[in-house]
């Protein structure tokens, strides 16, 4: 099925607000397997809307029309639509009482504009509006679907999810199903040209979506029934594993978090924090997890130096020879975290957030992070600033590093073995 979104409002054209709707919509309608050819925005002036929409309708089989709906003369999206389509409409009473009780809900008065709003497109389906008094509309004609909803966002996304979603899976004879494939430790320039090949492929879908130090690839596939449309996904997503390997951490899953408590869960594995620069973010990360009581053992945000000498035996000579933020005294947070904790994992963070602190050697954005398994120690110096004052972010990627250093140690040992200091 290809469909195009057609935006009425004469705001769009001016630059006066942006077109979030062609946006929303087509990614919606990306995930429900339907192919969006043309996106037009188009000022309330019904001769120029009725000839793109002569077009559309000439060369689309679904057509979303947004804006225009509302009780004034500039609103005249439902106007012309029926005009051309051919389309009768009679006054519905049901939907005009509900719009005089939403006016009377919110003490207001209906203006007599509004009566407008109550006509209801013959053989149409009605979609009933939660968050506003216009409904929207479903006109099939001629085999061409013409779906009409309210400009305003926080009408038109719950309907369409709400109405229109399912409206469109139902009539559809194709089943669509997605699957959300996580990555971490690539980033998304890096990550494209390996599965380039596989992007381009049409059915499975494949798009990526990079997030805070992570992409997202979602595998979406149409079929004649679930089990097909899953075999093919689960075709893409061995190839995708085969190129990219532990770069993957789950497959719809919800975070790093989830990955690595359940990981731990499942291997009887504790785990212990110790944080500086994060200050207590990774144990927030690991404790949002239902069921981490059972592996996480403790955490403790040791900012001061004092604090990483008394309570997790860092070195005084370390601290004043290295500094705070160093491989040594991450090395120390860590094997002295280890030894208070018994954890198997004691995990170590220690960095620059910035904006000030940063110096040549160690600018903002060099965090050191260390995990104690088992005696030994790998640690790893990062640099994660992109811009000096983005502190939460940098804070953010120590956290996940970190989580995901755990992560691939409990995969395979060995990366541990080879990494260790
Ligand atoms: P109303 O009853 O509010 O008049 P309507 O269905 O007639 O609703 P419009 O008048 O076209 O819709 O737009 C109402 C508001 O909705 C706009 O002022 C704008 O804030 C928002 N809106 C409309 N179209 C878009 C769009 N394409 N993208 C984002 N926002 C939009
Ligand atoms: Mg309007």
């Amino acid at each position: 099925m290809n469909a195009e979104i057609i935006s009425v409002g004469t705001e769009i054209i001016l630059g006066d607000i942006l077109n979030t709707h062609s946006q929303y919509l087509s990614q919606e309608l990306a995930h429900l397997g339907i192919n969006v050819y043309y996106q037009t925005a188009v000022g309330d002036n019904d001769k120029r809307f009725t000839s793109i929409l002569k077009t559309a309708i000439s060369r689309s089989d679904l057509i979303i029309l947004t804006g225009g709906l509302g009780p004034t003369t500039d609103d005249i999206t439902k106007e012309v639509a029926c005009e051309l389509l051919g389309v009768k409409c009679y006054l519905d009473e049901n939907i005009l009482n509900k719009i005089k009780t939403y006016f009377e809900k919110s003490g207001r008065i209906m203006s007599n504009n509004n009566t407008k709003q109550a006509m209801v497109p013959e053989n149409s389906i009605v979609l009933e509006n939660n968050c506003g008094t216009a409904p929207g509309f479903i006109i099939n004609k001629d085999g061409k679907t013409v779906v009409l909803l309210p400009g305003p966002p926080r009408e038109l996304r719950p309907m369409f999810e709400e109405k229109v979603k399912p409206y469109l899976k139902y009539n559809s004879k194709d089943v669509i199903v997605s699957k959300n494939v996580r990555v971490f430790g690539i980033g998304e320039s890096d990550l494209e040209p390996k599965i380039s090949k596989i992007v381009k492929q049409v059915n499975p879908t494949v798009a990526l979506y990079a997030k805070e130090g992570e992409v997202l690839i979602r595998v979406t596939s149409k079929a004649s029934d679930e089990k097909e449309a899953n075999l093919l996904i689960d075709k893409t997503i061995d190839e995708l594993y085969s190129i990219l390997g532990n770069y993957i951490y789950g497959i719809n899953k919800e975070s790093l978090q989830q990955v690595l408590v359940e990981e731990l869960i499942e291997q009887n594995k504790t785990i212990a924090t110790a944080e500086s620069c994060t200050g207590g973010m990774l144990a927030s990360k690991l404790t949002q997890i239902s069921g981490v009581s059972s592996v996480f053992n403790m955490g403790v945000v040791t900012y001061e130096n004092w604090v990483k000498r008394d309570l997790i035996d860092v070195t005084e000579e370390s601290l004043s020879k290295y500094g705070a933020v160093s491989q040594e005294v991450a090395t120390e947070m860590a094997t002295g975290l280890s030894k208070k904790s018994s954890a198997d994992f004691s995990v170590s963070i220690t960095g620059i957030a910035g904006p000030n602190g940063g110096s040549e050697e160690k600018p903002v954005g060099t965090v050191y992070i260390a995990v104690c398994h088992k005696q030994k120690v790998w640690c790893k110096r990062y640099n994660f600033a992109r811009n000096k004052n983005e502190r939460e972010y940098i804070r953010n990627l120590a956290c996940l590093n970190a989580m995901n250093m755990i992560r691939l140690t409990l995969i395979d040992e060995k990366i541990f073995e080879d990494n260790y200091i």
